[in-house]
């Protein structure tokens, strides 16, 4: 495959006995020897009714994640003869995500506007999601090419040097957001991750801009999809813990960004309250009580080696064993950078090599995948 000659080193991963075992739920689901999370959760009955209070349904979604896991410890072929449920465990989750929409919860600016009645937050989304473009992508890390990407219009962060600044924010308050992206509802996104698993995506990868904001589609989607291939939630992570219970059971990997070591730093340059608290609990979250099966993207930053690389590496050594980091050394100033002095040039070669220098020392596994 054409694939193979771009990325030769798509292939030679998976001779890494260290990501075989960190991967083998994903790799699993590849050969056909596991099943895809979200498939699993539309076999798990769920008696509800939409009019129900949240707090009713919030407390049942609780449940349904405690049998959830019990259900993914049965044997595949067993879980492969289960019939698919209307009201599943996925439709509750759907349904919870319409209401956290009429006042949105679904990122920690919790701006609570009814996105339901065309009112809109800091990421200018109603309750319609838009996407930019969908593709398979060749240049995501080595376990996850060809990907199955598929970009998000819009970001709940505004990042002053936000690599995909035309996606994220710079079309706001100058054009339309109808003007520069295509509108999807959850039946065509279905449609679109089909698609793309059909030309060989190994992942259907949500990406942006940001798909937080866009949870509810996803979820609608997820009930539409019946191919087994893994589901990748690509993101600055910035949820509430409400809404990461919404997905934290269908998501088969994660591919968070790890962009600060302080509040301060993600206040400066991204304009969000209490980054390293969020991040880090949501990580927590993930390799705790979701799939764990993790790789954290980490864009080292000129100038921002003691303040943001080395406290993030600290702390994926100790609290998340199991993830594995891609430490980036792609930083351009682009977007707004020029406004701050100390991050307006390239990282130097001898600060990325500082930056994995620390993480060999820590023992992180960085190397498979950067
Ligand atoms: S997704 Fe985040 S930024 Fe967008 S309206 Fe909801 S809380 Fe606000």
């Amino acid at each position: 495959m054409v694939f193979r000659l771009l990325r030769p080193d798509a292939s030679k991963v998976w001779e890494d006995e260290n990501i075989i075992s960190r991967f083998s739920r994903y790799k699993g689901i590849m050969d056909g020897t596991q099943i895809a999370r979200y498939l699993i959760a539309k076999s798990l009955e769920c008696e509800f009714n939409p009019q129900d209070s949240l707090d009713d349904l919030e407390k049942l979604l609780q449940e349904k994640s405690i049998e959830f896991k019990d259900l993914l410890m049965k044997e595949v072929p067993e879980l492969k003869n289960r019939e698919i449920i209307p009201n599943s465990y996925l439709k509750l989750a759907e349904t919870i995500a319409y209401k956290y929409l009429e006042s949105c919860i679904f990122c920690e600016r919790q701006c609570k506007v009814n996105r339901i009645d065309g009112n809109k937050g800091y990421c200018l989304l109603t309750k319609d999601s838009y996407i930019s473009s969908a593709f398979l992508h060749m240049g995501e890390e080595s376990v996850l090419v060809p990907s199955g990407t598929i970009f998000f219009q819009s970001c709940n962060f505004g990042c002053v040097f936000c690599q995909n600044y035309d996606i994220s924010q710079a079309w706001k308050n100058r054009r339309p957001i109808e003007e520069v992206a295509r509108k999807v509802s959850d039946k065509q996104l279905a449609i679109l991750a089909e698609k793309l698993a059909d030309k060989g995506a190994l992942n259907i990868n949500y990406v942006g801009g940001d798909p937080i904001p866009n949870i509810h589609t996803i979820l609608g989607s997820l009930i539409y999809q019946n191919i087994n291939i893994c589901q990748l939630w690509n993101s600055n992570f910035y949820l509430t813990e409400q809404s990461l219970s919404l997905i934290i059971d269908f998501i088969d990997f994660w591919l968070p960004d790890w962009k600060y070591g302080n509040n301060k730093c993600g206040k400066k340059y991204s304009g969000i309250e209490n980054y390293l608290d969020v991040i880090a609990r949501n990580h927590k979250r993930v390799h705790d009580e979701g799939s764990g099966e993790i790789i954290i993207r980490h864009l080292v930053m000129p100038n921002h080696i003691e303040c943001c690389s080395k406290p993030i590496l600290d702390y994926v050594a100790k609290e998340l064993p199991k993830a594995v980091m891609n430490i980036m050394g792609q930083f351009r100033p682009v977007f707004h950078s020029s406004n701050y002095p100390e991050i307006n040039r390239r990282p130097t070669s001898k600060e990325i090599q500082e930056v994995k220098n620390y993480a060999d020392k820590l023992g992180i596994l960085w190397r498979p995948v950067s």
